[in-house]
């Protein structure tokens, strides 16, 4: 039974615009799934849908085989949301935020409160439960968001754009978190923008543009479209002259960076030779581009366009 399962969902909202056009999607027990697009294509209003916050026009949703319309109470609490807005009490202590949550869900204070520890504990908190939510910093209030969303214990849990504006330590420990959790049973989707982090962590991806899914697949097959990768290599001394070899497009930026081009399936050790017999040192080494980020992009403009997407 998949953790998800939506079908021909629809969404027009009251000023008539039509957010989801007939979103068919399923994501299996288990997966952790990235669900990606473009500002406005209709990723926040899919997920607020499952988790009961947005009316559906049209369509199914079920969550490990529950209806939304006929089982909405078994969906919602089989179902952990961390949406995008910071939305607590600001003068709350970080524990109540914590227990209070857990009473929505009918848990016992005592339970709640062990529950909340267990939360706190896992997220790194715990030393901050007395502190009010106003003077957290952007991450601990993302990693709060992350607490109490899981204090239910749901089987799915649904991020929003999880790492939106938090700096580059917390998102790898937000990121080790989730893996962690993922590890262990719990079913993850989430929506990003920063797309990276889709690659980093989901095995499956699908892509929504103007409220259709463009693409479904796993993560591996996407990536396996790319034709070629762009290589940016910082150097050590100016180079008096490029290495020609094939496969390699060699590119001057300025004097301290080259620009190369890899076309698929290349080795690059056959890139470090030539540059090595060259005299060439390189000091620095990264992807220019996001490979999915750069497919993405091909996939919109694709779309725009009506032409075919890369076979
Ligand atoms: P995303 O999360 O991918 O950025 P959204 O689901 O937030 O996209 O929005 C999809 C489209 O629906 C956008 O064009 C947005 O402007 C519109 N939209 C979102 N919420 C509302 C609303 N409450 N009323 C009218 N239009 C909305």
């Amino acid at each position: 039974m998949p953790a998800l399962a939506v079908k021909k969902l629809t969404k027009v909202y009251r000023n008539g615009h039509q957010a989801l056009r007939g979103v068919d999607l399923t994501v299996d027990e288990g997966d952790f799934f990235a669900l990606l697009g473009p500002n406005g294509a209709g990723k926040s209003t899919l997920i607020g849908i499952v988790a009961s916050l947005v009316t559906k026009t049209g369509g199914e949703v079920h969550v490990f085989g529950h209806d939304l319309d006929r089982e909405p109470e078994l969906v919602k609490a089989s179902l952990g949301l961390v949406p995008q807005e910071f939305n607590f009490n600001l003068f709350l202590p970080v524990i109540e935020v914590v227990i209070n949550q857990a009473g929505y869900y009918g848990i016992p204070r005592r339970e709640a409160e062990a529950r909340a520890e267990y939360a706190l504990r896992q997220l790194d908190l715990w030393d901050r439960r007395g502190s009010q939510m106003r003077v957290l910093s952007g991450g601990m209030k993302r990693r709060l968001m992350i607490a109490r969303a899981l204090v239910h214990r749901p089987r799915l849990l649904i991020l929003d754009e999880p790492t939106a504006g938090v700096d580059i330590e917390i998102r790898h420990a937000v990121w080790r978190f989730l893996r962690e959790l993922n590890a262990g049973g719990t079913t993850i989707i989430l929506t990003t923008h920063y797309l990276e982090e889709a690659e980093s962590l989901c095995r499956n991806i699908a892509i929504i543009n103007d409220g259709r899914i463009t693409e479904n697949v796993d993560m591996g097959a996407l990536l396996g479209r790319l034709k070629t990768q762009t290589l940016v290599l910082d150097l050590k001394r100016r180079p008096t002259r490029l290495p020609q070899r094939d496969g390699f497009v060699l590119e001057q930026r300025d004097d301290h960076t080259l620009e190369v081009e890899v076309a698929e399936d290349t080795s690059i050790n056959g890139l470090f030779e030539a540059l090595s017999h060259a005299g060439i040192e390189v000091v620095g080494l990264r992807n220019k581009q996001n490979r999915l980020e750069q497919l993405f992009l091909t996939l919109v403009e694709n779309d725009r366009g009506g032409r075919d997407l890369p076979a």
